[in-house]
């Protein structure tokens, strides 16, 4: 019998075949007949007035399958997009209103017409919608900031019964509803924290692996925000730091029309270790093309150069290609430690290596479920790009699996919206407020009508669930 494959092949036909899919192309999540979309509240409010079944919210179902899929009960399913309803309700000096299916780059570009931005600095990518990101912790780097729900001040619900329902950050459920996991209710407007544009110079290097552990905390602890890619193959670290720009370099950024300002002097430290990653990566994903978007992710890293812009411009870098991301979070105290592990693990077996690991922190999370909940966080970030033709190098696959098993030994929480194997987690032993969300969890959504499959695992029915105060 073949061995179960813990990841998915993406489909790379054009046929849809009468399913919807999720981002990647790697799940089916339903009949392409079960899709409902709503461009405003009211459109959302009457849907649920009409008791419609179950129903799985979806953003730009960049999430894995589990996250979106309905299910998990008998009974008819939705699948609802509130991508429609989008945009700026609302601002003020400190703050903004959006609504829930605005994607994170309209929500950028709408607070810089402003002249602010988020206190949260942004993830790789800005395709996600603001209620998905908020669902699943999404988060950039940083120990003076946290996740993006972290810079929410309310939030606007859509009960299952069709009823509105606004929570403020004094509300006793506000560390639930940060992280809800897409089971509290419909976010239809999210109200966040807002802060005049800062204008970083973002400092890139490369230097050897071997001080990795005591490094890390450095690079963190020392500026505002940090990330680094370490190739254990070489053992080598690309690294960049950012700190608030100079007069100098802002008004240079300003005198090139508010852009992205590169030095011109480069560095090629990096680039045989680039070459030898590229090298794997041609060939686990077979794509001929040499400017082939999974190449364009790593071959930035040759011939870098420092940088001034703002935080999107300096961090938000990503290319969105499907891939396999698993993200797995540890307190930032325990990091040395477990750096040390995966060298070890990584000097006696020379697991194959897809991509480099990404290493970055951020501060604490207020809310209940965010992997960085309770304290500074380091996140490990492990990517395997899709092949041309939908598989995964089987390689690759084996040292995400591995190396997953090692950090989940080890207390590792993982990013909700990425790749992770459940069966590996003690959710309750993970995070101390468990029992608190699952008891708002009910007591918003008693009968589960935002639930699948995949959170009636996590959340399983209780007969008599503590109460919790309102
Ligand atoms: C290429 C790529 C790069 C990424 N980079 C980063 C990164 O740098 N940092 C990071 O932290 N994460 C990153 N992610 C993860 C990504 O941010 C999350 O998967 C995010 O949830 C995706 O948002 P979405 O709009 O696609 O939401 P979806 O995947 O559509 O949904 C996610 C969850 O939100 C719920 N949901 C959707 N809409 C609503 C609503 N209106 N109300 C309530 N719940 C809702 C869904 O039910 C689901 O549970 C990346 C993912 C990809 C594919």
């Amino acid at each position: 019998m073949a061995p179960e494959r813990p990841y998915p092949r993406r489909d790379v036909s054009e046929d849809d075949a009468g399913r919807l899919w999720n981002w990647a192309r790697n799940s089916t999540l339903a009949d392409a007949s079960a899709l409902v979309t709503a461009s405003s509240e009211l459109e959302v409010r009457s849907l649920l007035a009409s008791r419609p079944g179950r129903v799985r919210l979806v953003g730009s179902r960049m999430s894995a399958g589990r996250m979106l899929a309905p299910g998990g009960s008998s009974g008819a399913e939705v699948l609802l997009d509130v991508r429609g309803h989008r945009g700026l309700l609302a601002h003020g000096e400190d703050w903004a209103t959006f609504a829930g299916g605005t994607v994170l780059q309209d929500v950028y570009d709408a607070l810089a017409r402003l002249g602010r931005m988020l206190p949260s600095s942004p993830g790789v990518i800005a395709e996600q919608t603001l209620a998905g990101a908020l669902a699943t912790g999404t988060h950039g780097q940083g120990l003076q900031q946290s996740s993006i729900g972290d810079a929410l001040l309310s939030l606007r619900l859509v009960m299952a019964d069709g009823t509105v329902e606004e929570f403020g950050a004094d509300h006793p459920w506000f560390g639930a509803l940060q992280v809800g996991l897409g089971t509290l209710g419909v976010v239809t407007a999210v109200t966040l924290r807002t802060v005049p544009v800062a204008v970083y110079s973002c400092v890139k290097g490369a230097t050897g692996a071997e001080t990795l552990e005591s490094d890390l905390l450095v690079w963190n602890r020392g500026h505002e925000m940090a990330k680094a890619w370490w190739f254990p193959d070489d053992d080598q670290v690309h690294v960049w730091t950012a700190q608030r720009a100079s007069t100098d370099e802002v008004a240079a950024w300003e005198a090139g029309g508010r852009q992205l300002v590169e030095r011109t002097e480069t560095s090629d430290a990096m680039n045989r270790a680039v070459d030898a990653a590229l090298a794997h990566m041609r060939a686990d994903t077979r794509i001929l093309d040499a400017q082939g978007k999974p190449f364009r992710t790593v071959t930035r890293f040759k011939d870098f150069s420092d940088v001034t812009g703002d935080v999107y411009q300096v961090f938000m870098r990503g290319i969105a290609t499907p891939q396999i991301n698993v993200e797995i979070g540890v307190p930032l105290d325990r990091a040395p430690a477990v750096v040390e592990k995966i060298r070890a693990w990584h000097a006696e077996t020379s697991p194959h290596l897809h991509y480099p690991i990404i290493l970055r922190a951020t501060g604490p999370s207020r809310a209940w479920l965010s992997p960085s909940e309770g304290g500074d966080t380091l996140y490990f970030g492990f990517v395997v790009y899709y092949a041309e033709d939908g598989s995964l190098s089987a390689d690759g696959v084996d040292f995400l699996v591995e190396v997953e098993k090692l950090l989940a030994a080890e207390g590792g929480r993982p990013h909700w919206g990425k790749y992770f194997d459940d069966a590996l987690y003690d959710w309750p032993a993970l995070y101390p407020r468990w029992e608190e969300f699952a008891a708002v969890r009910e007591a918003l959504d008693p009968e589960r009508v935002f639930g699948n499959g995949f959170t009636d695992r996590l959340f399983p029915a209780a007969a008599s669930r503590s109460e919790v105060a309102a």
